[in-house]
Formats: structure tokens, C-alpha cells, sequence
């Protein structure tokens, strides 16, 4: 199981195949120097594993000590929900796009 609420962010949970970064660590350029962003590739394993962990229904969202999955957050937003929460903008991309 992925632990997609440990970490700093959820994408670190999974590692990355394009730059090899273990779970944990930071996407890398091809210089060694830390990434400004993670690579696709890796954000798509995130959401895979993630969708398939939690379903299809579930959100991860920023809490005040980090990181909150809510098991029906996504379909909640979806059909409008309170408005105030706050989906993870590469999950919902991701979803979109599929
Ligand atoms: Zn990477």
C-alpha cells in the first residue's frame, strides 16, 4: 500500500520510473538537481494506485498537518458538494483527461 498521507506530498508515495527517485524523494533533472515539479509519468502512478486504493470516489486534501483522503470527497466535489474543498489539482486533471 502506498502511504499517499506520509509524505510531503502524495506523489512521493510512489516511486518514479522516468528519474528513478525512490518513494520519498524528489523527481530529479538529468543534472541531479531536484525538479520543479514531478514527473508525468509518476503522477499518473500516483492517481492509478491511488484510485485503485481508495476507489474512484475518494479525494486527497491538504489538512493542517498534512494530508486527508476522504473516501467520497471526489464525488462530493463533483456534483458540487460545499464548494470549499480543496481537490488536488493533478488528481483531478488526470481524471478529466481519462
Ligand atoms: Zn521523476
Amino acid at each position: 500500500m502506498a502511504e499517499f498521507c506520509g509524505h510531503a506530498h502524495p506523489v512521493l508515495a510512489v516511486p518514479c520510473a522516468t528519474c528513478r527517485a525512490k518513494p520519498g524523494g524528489w523527481c530529479k533533472r538529468p543534472s541531479g538537481h531536484r525538479a520543479s515539479d514531478f514527473h508525468q509519468s509518476r503522477k499518473d502512478l500516483a492517481d492509478a494506485l491511488f484510485i485503485r486504493q481508495h476507489g474512484p470516489d475518494a479525494s486527497i486534501e491538504r489538512s493542517a498537518t498534512g494530508w486527508v483522503i476522504d473516501p467520497t470527497g471526489y464525488r462530493e466535489d463533483r456534483e458540487g458538494g460545499d464548494g470549499g474543498v480543496d481537490v488536488l489539482p493533478l488528481f483531478e486533471q488526470v481524471r478529466k483527461a481519462s
